[in-house]
Order: structure tokens, then C-alpha cells, then sequence
């Protein structure tokens, strides 16, 4: 009977090393924005956080861009990239901001969704992975894509036109 039979790193091989992204080895490259879960937490507030990091969803028709019809562009509210434009806003009426196109190809992208006994496409921000919302297809809303982006106001920032581009002054 020996102490030295059992080697005293055996057990903590992997105790320090960080949990890898789920997406790690599947050859996509990875968000732009990479941060900590600690470090999301301290700069959105706990329902962006519930929303965009834990892939919440806000209530339906207390969005505070549900019925917004102002001019801009939509950004996600966790790293300030341009997502959405209010030419694609619609009124869906389902209690969330609706867009039947994202701004460019490339800015979102898309993740099957099977939770909660569902078959749903979810949409995440390109460049820093958070939680968006849905987008639905086929429902009869007669847009040009017969897509429905149904995306969380929490999830956006609404730029105005006006702030981003001032008038020309007149000459
Ligand atoms: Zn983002």
C-alpha cells in the first residue's frame, strides 16, 4: 500500500478551465464581441440581461418599440450594431416589434429552436451572439419576404434619423 499510488494532479485536470462556447469546434467563427458573463451583467440591466444573454423574452405589448413608427435604425442594445431599419418595420399586431428583413444578410443570424415543445427559428446578433427574438415565415402578413422578425424592444436601441443624418443646410 503505497501514498504515492494515485498522482495528486489527477483530480483537478479541469477544474480552472473556462467552459468553451457551444458553438467551439463546429469551424464557425465565433462573435466579434466576446465578453464574460460577469461583465454583461454589469452593463445591461437584468432584463436586457434575462433577454439577450439568457434568451428571455420581454412581455407581449410593453415593448417600448412595439408601436414605434420613427425613422432609424434598430441596434442591438448589447454591443451597438446595426441590426434593423424602420423600412422593414411592420404592424404584426402580435405585441412585439416586427421587421420582415434584417438590415443586411450577415447581421443576424439564426439558431434552431426546439424549447418549450416548439419548432421556432431563433435570430441572434452577429457580432455579439445575444438573444434577439424569432423570426416566423409563411404567416400571411403579405411584406415583400413573408417573414416575420419578431424581436424583443429590449433587445433593440432605436437610432432616429435625425440624430444620425443631419438636414443638408441649405444653400
Ligand atoms: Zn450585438
Amino acid at each position: 500500500m503505497s501514498i504515492f499510488g494515485k498522482s495528486v494532479f489527477g483530480n483537478k485536470a479541469t477544474d480552472s478551465i473556462p467552459t468553451p462556447s457551444p458553438e467551439a469546434g463546429t469551424g464557425a467563427p465565433g462573435p466579434a464581441v466576446r465578453k464574460s458573463d460577469d461583465e454583461w451583467r454589469s452593463e445591461l440591466t437584468p432584463e436586457e440581461y434575462h433577454v439577450l444573454r439568457q434568451a428571455g423574452t420581454e412581455r407581449p405589448f410593453t415593448g417600448e418599440y412595439v408601436d414605434t413608427h420613427t425613422e432609424g435604425v434598430y441596434q442591438c442594445r448589447a454591443c451597438g450594431a446595426e441590426l434593423f431599419r424602420s423600412n422593414e418595420k411592420f404592424d404584426s399586431h402580435c405585441g412585439w416589434p416586427s421587421f420582415w428583413a434584417p438590415l443586411a444578410d450577415g447581421t443576424v443570424r439564426y439558431i434552431h429552436d426546439r424549447t418549450l415543445g416548439m419548432d421556432r427559428v431563433e435570430v441572434r446578433c452577429t457580432n455579439c451572439d445575444s438573444h434577439l427574438g424569432h423570426v416566423f415565415a409563411g404567416e400571411g402578413y403579405g411584406t415583400p419576404t413573408d417573414q416575420r422578425y419578431c424581436i424583443n424592444s429590449v433587445s433593440l436601441k432605436l437610432v432616429p434619423r435625425s440624430t444620425r443624418e443631419p438636414a443638408p443646410a441649405e444653400s
